[in-house]
């Protein structure tokens, strides 16, 4: 099996739709990193996993410098975005999303608990 992982840094705004009192509710905006997961039993013919530009192609272009809750259609929650993004990423098995210092958010697929990265 082959591995491949970027890290990204995005900046993007947000308000959490909650059925309680949160500051969150409110528009607001973090500087996040995103670290993206793929593996693959074969290379592509390119000799690759999944392209690291295609990638940050994916990431960035859905997510910096934007106002998610125009874009995503749905609440977007640091969980959510990683499993949003984790779909839209050919050959990702899992998300890291690190909204800010100290709050991360993982997703992973499943049967890819035990994954070597
Ligand atoms: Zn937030």
């Amino acid at each position: 099996m082959f591995y491949v992982s970027k890290r990204l840094e995005i900046s993007f705004a947000h308000r959490l739709e909650l059925d309680y009192e949160s500051k969150c509710g409110r528009l607001h905006g973090h500087n996040a990193i995103v670290t993206v997961f793929c593996c693959s039993e074969k290379l592509d013919r390119n000799g690759m996993v999944t392209d690291f530009s295609k990638i940050k192609e994916t990431v960035s272009g859905r997510l910096d410098h934007l106002y998610i809750n125009e874009t995503a259609g749905f609440n977007p929650t640091a969980e959510n975005l990683a499993h949003w993004l984790c779909g839209l990423i050919p050959n990702c098995y899992k998300v890291i999303f690190q909204e800010s210092e100290g709050n991360t958010a993982a997703y992973v697929k499943d049967g890819y608990e035990n994954a070597a990265l």
